[in-house]
Parts: structure tokens; C-alpha cells; sequence
């Protein structure tokens, strides 16, 4: 037996602890933090302004090293957006080093999606919200574990991709914040600690691009069959988009496997290596998944068809992921669908503790030590944010996060509502992005009123076996008056009547006051049904691939602004056919 140095051994151990994962101290720590919710987010706002008080953001307020109870902190800092603290972050993309934000410089810069503004938005990304990542992950998966055990050598099928990581000229490393996370040293041990180790291989994550990604993704999954114990994708859209493009490319990826060679499509040589080294030909693999792939019907059940010993599929399906559900629900026959937690790239909010919930009923429940949380009633009348414990069940808030990556009372721009209590934390559900997305006079109409709206109109389309794709949104205020502008895929061929019948119920889809009182009194013009060519919403998506957004974190935008003018010129000129609503002639 080898000698041991005792030193040494030690630090395995110590090692081996960081890794090891038990799910009931897990499932304790979380119980016990929110039984202080309270008290826990004072000393997280006092460490907070412990390690940060020397930024410049902060002393120009008047915080010093003294300053760390949450009344004096909120008497000085004001309540802000990502527009104010947009000159700050910009110094840090410019390499300034000095303490900007943080009371030490950022390792790097996060991308965040930035779809609804049409321009990619900058936060900065430090090592404490890594550790939130993984601490977020640990208790997510050690209540879904109680749920729904997975088996200790089991894999996850990830749909996740790392995309492009640049270096500013500052010499700051900037990506999506999901690409800063799979791009960190702790990752991948992270992740198998929590039995949670992709199918694929580094190399695809990393893939510069997607499509060969989502491919390998795909096939890495299907040589990995048996060990599948969950599906995952950060969003409800990136699953879709998955099976959808499994429908298309099965016959090449089990001739790939019949002949243990690589589809030349994969072109990318790091990725076509590494693939390369796990296939073998396999016809007896081919022909299962051939078999399982004829016998679906409309490709119903195709998710535990595939991975026979998957327990769930997981991503975030709340929200603006609610479109996505029931093509989702398709895909995944009996599997249970697990709703993936609450965060953003300016850092984690809440975790998923109850994840036998349906999508449409989830909820999150806060984490006490991950910021320091405000909730600003959205009723117009009250104006001041209350604390995390003292939000009322029914209500609506706008969440604001203070954190250790340099946000100080940061409006997310996020509404939640407040459902219960999970012992002192707050359980909350997501409602929609705070921002109207729909307005021309006195209507107001928000991305989820949108939302409602299609869903109403997808039914009657519903009847004719066809469903929304996807869908987005834009005010036309070049028309006098104004009028809603709704750009549809749809999934085949109907008459034009029909087509006619959805506009219509589009129109009177939104119930908002304002909205309908404008369209009785012809302040605002009849709703326009845009249908587009198949494809055209995979272009946008494209679009702002190119941008830098990472497949992984898209979300579609469901309003296109003007300033969006690229979007809005795919989607006008893809559009096959118009028609405007008669619903309020
Ligand atoms: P990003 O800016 O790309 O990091 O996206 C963060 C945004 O995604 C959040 O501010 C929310 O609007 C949305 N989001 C994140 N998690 C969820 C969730 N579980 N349910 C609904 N929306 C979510």
C-alpha cells in the first residue's frame, strides 16, 4: 500500500468534504437559515458592506466601514436600475481597477440576455456569486433529490453552451453569465457533486457553434441512454428547441451511431475529436432508437422514449417560459416537469423546495444569504420597499437585490407575488418583467397580458390541430392612430377565416381598461395579425446568437421596439400574411 502523507490525506479529505453531498444537512441548512430569514439577511447585508465599503459607488453616498444596519444603509443608497449604474459598469469594461462597485476589482463581466432592450446589458460577475450559484444548485437539488432520487452513477443530458467569451478592451473577460459559470474551475466539480455530470463532453459545452453543440448535445445523450436520469435547459425554450430539432436531424444521429461515425456536419475539430472518441458502431443502439422513434405517435412521450431512466425534466417554465409548456408537456409523456429556480445574471433570488409542483403552480422560495432583498409594492399608491420578512401573502412586488457583485438596492425590474411562507423566506411566483411592453395612450398591457392573449387566440387555432410556435410582439404608432402589431409562427397551413377568427380574439384578448376603452372610441387602431414563414423566430434567435447572447439564456423578446430595428425588419419581412382585427368594428 502506498505511504500516505498524513498532510496530504488531510486535505483530501477536506477535498472530499467540499464535494461530498448530503442531502439532508442540505435540506437542514436550508430549514434553519429560513427560520431566520430575518436575522440572516441583516449579517448578509452587514458582510455585504463590510467587504465592499471602500467602493466609490458607495463612499460618494456617505457609507463607511461603520455603516452596516439596514436602516442607515437604506436612508443612504437609493433605489436604482441598471441605467444609473450603467457608467460604473462601463469604467470596469474599460479596466479601470480601482474600487468601483465592489471593494475589490471584478474577475469578470456578465452578458446578460438584455432581449427585452434589444441591447445585450453589462453586471458585473464575481466569485461570491459563483458560490451562490453553487449553493443555489446544491439546495435546489437536494429538495428535488428527496422528490425524485437519481441514481448516484447516473449522468443529466444538459443543453447547455458556453458561448463566445471575449476580452474587452480593458482586459476584462466578459460573457453570459451562464458562460462566466461553466467557463469556472468549481464548476464541473460542482456539478458532480450533485450527481448532476453532463453527457457531453467539455467540448461541446464550449463549442463555438450552437447548432453543432445541439447536435452533439442530442447524440451524447442517446450514447448515454441508460445512465439519463434528468433532461435539463436553463429555459423551457431551449428544450423545446432541443426535441424540436431532434425531430429533424434522429435519422442522421442513428446513422451516426449504427456506423460509429460522425455526421460531417460537426465540423469544429475540437468537438468532432471529441465526439469521435465516444462513438463506437452500434447498430443495436440504432435500431432501438429507430424503433422507438416510428412507434411515437406525433413524437408524444419522446423525452422517457429516449431515456428510459430519466425521473424529470427540468428548466424554468414559469414566466415568459408558460408558452413553451405544453409543447414541453408533450415531449415529456408521464415525466414530471420540474421548474428550475429564480435568478438573473445580476445574481440568485429563490429556490425551487417544492418541485412535485406543476410549472403552472411552482413557486421560489427566497434564500436569505444570497443578497440582501427589497420588495417594492407595485401598486401605484405605496412607494417605500419593505423587507424580505415583512412582505403580505396576494401581493405584488418589484424585487430589489443589494449583493455581493456590486448591486446596491437594484431594481431587477422583476414582478413576483407573494404566495406564502416557507418558515420566515417568503415563497413567491414569477409574474412577468415589470416594463410595459404594450402601450400607446392610457393602455397598459405587460408581457404576461400579451401572453394571455396569444393563449386565448391559440385555442381557437387549436381546433384545427395547428399551435403558436412563437410569437412577438410591436407598436406600430406609424399608422394614425396607433395600433398592436402580432407576429406569429404557426405550425401549418390554415384558411384565412380562421386566421381572421385569432386576430379577432388577439384584440379582445386584452382586457385591460385603458386598452378596450381606446379601441371602442378608435384612439387606437384595429390589431394587426402578422403571420411569418416557418424558421423566421429561429433567425431572430440567431440574430442576437450573433450578438453575443447564449443560446442557453434566450429568451425571446416579445416586443420589438424600433430601436430593435434588425428584429423588426426579420420579422416584417418574413411576414406571409396580415390581418386586422374586425372584433370592436
Ligand atoms: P438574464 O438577464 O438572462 O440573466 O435573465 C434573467 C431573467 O429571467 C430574470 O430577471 C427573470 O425575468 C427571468 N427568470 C429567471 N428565472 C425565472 C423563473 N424561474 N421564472 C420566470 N422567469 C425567470
Amino acid at each position: 500500500m502506498p505511504f500516505l502523507d498524513p498532510l496530504c490525506f488531510y486535505f483530501r479529505m477536506l477535498e472530499k468534504k467540499v464535494e461530498t453531498f448530503n442531502m439532508n444537512r442540505v435540506i437542514e441548512d436550508f430549514e434553519e437559515m429560513s427560520r431566520n430569514a430575518d436575522q440572516v439577511q441583516i449579517q448578509t447585508l452587514k458582510d455585504i458592506l463590510l467587504k465592499n465599503h471602500s467602493a466609490i459607488y458607495l463612499k460618494n453616498f456617505g457609507i463607511n466601514e461603520t455603516t452596516t444596519d439596514p436602516e442607515a444603509f437604506k436612508a443612504l443608497v437609493p433605489l436604482v436600475t441598471d441605467f444609473e449604474l450603467e457608467p460604473y459598469i462601463q469604467r470596469m469594461v474599460d479596466g479601470d481597477t480601482s474600487p468601483i462597485l465592489t471593494g475589490r476589482p471584478v474577475p469578470a463581466i456578465s452578458l446578460s440576455s438584455g432581449t427585452s432592450q434589444g441591447r445585450p446589458k453589462f453586471v458585473p460577475f464575481t466569485d461570491e456569486l459563483m458560490e451562490n450559484t453553487i449553493q443555489l444548485f446544491r439546495t435546489a437539488f437536494a429538495f428535488r433529490n428527496r422528490e425524485f432520487p437519481i441514481d448516484d452513477n447516473g449522468r443529466a443530458l444538459q443543453f447547455i453552451f458556453s458561448s463566445k467569451q471575449y476580452t474587452s478592451t480593458g482586459g476584462v473577460p466578459v460573457g453570459t453569465a451562464t458562460t462566466n459559470v461553466y467557463r469556472n474551475p468549481n464548476f464541473k466539480s460542482g456539478m458532480k457533486s450533485i450527481q448532476s455530470l453532463c453527457c457531453s463532453p467539455d467540448e461541446v459545452i464550449f463549442s463555438p457553434d450552437v447548432h453543432q453543440a445541439l447536435y452533439c448535445h442530442l447524440l451524447s445523450g442517446i450514447l448515454f441512454r441508460d445512465q439519463v436520469q434528468y433532461v435539463f435547459a436553463s429555459f423551457a425554450h431551449g428544450l423545446v428547441h432541443a426535441f424540436r430539432t431532434f425531430e429533424q436531424v434522429w435519422e442522421e444521429i442513428v446513422a451516426d451511431i449504427k456506423e460509429g461515425v460522425l455526421t460531417s456536419r460537426i465540423t469544429v475539430p475540437s468537438v468532432r475529436s471529441a465526439m469521435s472518441k465516444l462513438l463506437r458502431p452500434n447498430p443495436e443502439l440504432a435500431d432501438t432508437i429507430r424503433t422507438k422513434c416510428l412507434s411515437l405517435s406525433n413524437w408524444y412521450g419522446l423525452i422517457p422514449a429516449l431515456f428510459p431512466n430519466a425521473k424529470y425534466v427540468y428548466g424554468i417554465m414559469t414566466g415568459s417560459m408558460e408558452p413553451y409548456v405544453k409543447k414541453l408537456r408533450h415531449y415529456a409523456g408521464e415525466l414530471p416537469l420540474v421548474s428550475h429556480d429564480y435568478g438573473s445574471s445580476e445574481g440568485w433570488i429563490a429556490a425551487n423546495v417544492t418541485p412535485r409542483l406543476s410549472p403552472e403552480e411552482a413557486t421560489f422560495a427566497v434564500v436569505p444569504n444570497l443578497g440582501y432583498f427589497e420588495f417594492l409594492p407595485v401598486s401605484e399608491t405605496e412607494k417605500e420597499p419593505v423587507g424580505l420578512t415583512d412582505v403580505k401573502i396576494g401581493e405584488e412586488y418589484e424585487v430589489v437585490i443589494t449583493n455581493y457583485a456590486g448591486l446596491y438596492r437594484y431594481k431587477l425590474g422583476d414582478v413576483v407575488r407573494i404566495i406564502g411562507f416557507y418558515n420566515k423566506t417568503p415563497q413567491l411566483k414569477f409574474i412577468c418583467r415589470r416594463n410595459l411592453i404594450l402601450s400607446i395612450n392610457i393602455d397598459k398591457n405587460t408581457e404576461r397580458d400579451l401572453q394571455l392573449s396569444v393563449e386565448s387566440a391559440a385555442r381557437r387555432l387549436s381546433e384545427e390541430k395547428i399551435e403558436v410556435i412563437d410569437f412577438s410582439s410591436h407598436v406600430d404608432v406609424t399608422t394614425e392612430p396607433g395600433h398592436y402589431v402580432i407576429f406569429w409562427e404557426v405550425s401549418g397551413e390554415t384558411e384565412e377565416d380562421v386566421l381572421q377568427d385569432c386576430c379577432n380574439c388577439l384584440d379582445r384578448g386584452f382586457i385591460d381598461a385603458g386598452y378596450m376603452s381606446s379601441r371602442k372610441c378608435k384612439t387606437i387602431g384595429a390589431l394587426e395579425l402578422r403571420v411569418v414563414e416557418r424558421g423566421t423566430f429561429r433567425k431572430v434567435q440567431e440574430h442576437f446568437l450573433g450578438l453575443g447572447s447564449s443560446a442557453g439564456q434566450f429568451k425571446m423578446p416579445r416586443c420589438v421596439k424600433p430601436s430593435n430595428g434588425k428584429v423588426l425588419k426579420i420579422l416584417c419581412e418574413n411576414a406571409v400574411s396580415r390581418f386586422f382585427s374586425t372584433a370592436f368594428d
